[in-house]
């Protein structure tokens, strides 16, 4: 637990399930006031919300397409008016949707674009905007992937986007260290969330991916959220404009692993 985050508002966004759901979860454990963002799903996020106050902790639901920058202002109003302010904005909602590159159609690929890549510029741009007004330190934090460096084969959308946010993030980061604004990203490897849950109902599918992990499994959504925590609080005041991988070793070339090559 990290006593300097009690009684700071996070916006988390694409809270209604999966990582931000775990997210939005530990940040209330941490006595934060939680803006649970959802597009369409909103009994997932008054789940969310019902988990925070439950536990103690405060927290809104709100709507808002992030990939809609009218949206992104929307959602920024909603966490002033509830909590009078913003210390940390997470821009985690993200979309993939597989297909042969051939066969992709310049909609789907502007689809993902525009969530996983506009969207975390648009969350970016309202809360060090924010950050300005205030002359306060802020924290920024985005939700890469593995994918922000392993390419992926009918994913060259969600990849680039990924990898897109990596460089936005540490952009963002040089572009404002020197005033107190800290921007990361946390790149989680294969996790167990509903954007998953299709593939790893199939055990040869989930096994194939586990091969893939040095550490052996699937990672849990609480592991990225207390990779989050850690990012938000003061423990991590002098990291900036790096990408925390998450990913039980995904990313160490695991092809590696017991000496071939
Ligand atoms: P998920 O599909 O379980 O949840 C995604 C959330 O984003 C949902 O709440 C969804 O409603 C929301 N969302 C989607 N489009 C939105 C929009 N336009 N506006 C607002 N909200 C929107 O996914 P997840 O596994 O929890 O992934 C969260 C983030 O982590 C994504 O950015 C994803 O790319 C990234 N990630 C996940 C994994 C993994 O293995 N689960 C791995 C690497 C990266």
């Amino acid at each position: 637990m990290y006593d300097d985050l009690k009684g700071k508002t996070v916006v988390v966004t694409g809270s209604s399930k999966g990582l931000g759901a775990a997210m939005a979860r530990r940040f209330g454990a941490e006595g934060m006031n939680v803006v649970a963002n959802y597009r369409s799903d909103e009994e997932g996020a008054r789940e969310t919300v019902r988990a925070i106050e439950e536990a103690g902790g405060a927290a809104a639901a709100v709507q808002a397409d992030v990939s809609k920058n009218e949206c992104v202002d929307a959602l920024f109003d909603a966490a002033m008016f509830s909590f009078g302010g913003v210390d940390i904005w997470v821009n985690n909602a993200g979309i993939e949707v597989a297909s042969p590159s051939d066969r992709k159609s310049i909609e789907e690929w502007q689809r993902v674009i525009d969530v996983n890549l506009t969207g975390v510029f648009a969350g970016c741009r309202r809360a060090i905007d924010h950050f300005l007004d205030r002359k306060m330190p802020g924290v920024i934090i985005n939700l890469s992937s593995v994918h922000e460096i392993i390419p992926w084969p009918h994913f060259a959308d969600y990849a680039a986007s990924k990898a897109g946010v990596g460089m936005l993030t540490k952009t963002l980061a040089l572009e404002y260290a020197d005033r107190g604004i800290r921007v990361n990203a946390i790149a989680p490897g294969a996790m167990n969330t509903p954007i998953n849950a299709e593939k790893f109902a199939d055990p040869e599918a989930r096994a194939a991916t586990e091969r893939l992990i040095p550490m052996g499994y699937v990672g849990a959504p609480e592991d990225v959220a207390a990779a989050a925590a850690w990012l938000a609080s003061d423990q991590a005041s002098y990291v900036t404009g790096t990408t925390l991988f998450v990913d039980g070793g995904m990313t160490l070339y695991p092809g590696f692993q017991f000496g071939q090559g």
